[in-house]
């Protein structure tokens, strides 16, 4: 079954949001199988946006995403890459329709509360970095 990476950022865990993000994806059915609640390292962030590091906004995005725990998930099911994506909504939170995460909770271009893997082979990549096989039911 399809698989992809969602993790919720520190300004989803600070806000309270972790049950609300984790019930939207149960309740259109996908399966939980792998969760973590941790403070990223700079390693493992650089890994994991590789493809911004040279981006303007790199910098105030690390910065951002080590200013708390953050909750990396792996979801299964149905299309779920393209699905999750959709829950998720717009980069720009401002710009995301209501019915979606982003549009529902935020306003912040650069606290969107949630990333989602945008393609099955990012999902691999950024499942790989974040988890052990071990640690996936
Ligand atoms: P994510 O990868 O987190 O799911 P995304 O795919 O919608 O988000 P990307 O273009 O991959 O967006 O950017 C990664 C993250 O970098 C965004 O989620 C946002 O937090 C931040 N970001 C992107 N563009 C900007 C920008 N112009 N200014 C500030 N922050 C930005």
């Amino acid at each position: 079954d399809e698989r992809t990476f969602i993790m919720i950022k520190p300004d989803g865990v600070q806000r309270g949001l972790v049950g609300s993000i984790i019930s939207r994806f149960e309740n259109r059915g996908y399966q939980l199988i792998g969760m973590k609640f941790q403070l990223a390292s700079k390693q493992i962030l650089e890994k994991h946006y590789e493809e911004h590091i040279n981006k303007p906004f790199f910098p105030s995005l690390l910065n951002f995403m080590l200013t708390g725990p953050v909750v990396p998930m792996v979801w299964q099911g149905k299309d779920v890459v393209k699905q999750g994506r959709a829950m998720l909504g717009q980069t720009n939170p401002l710009t995301s329709a209501p019915g979606t995460i982003r549009g529902d909770f935020g306003i912040v271009m650069q606290k969107n509360l949630v990333h989602g893997s945008d393609s099955v082979e990012s999902a691999k990549r950024e499942i790989a970095i974040w988890f052990q096989d071990s640690e996936l039911t």
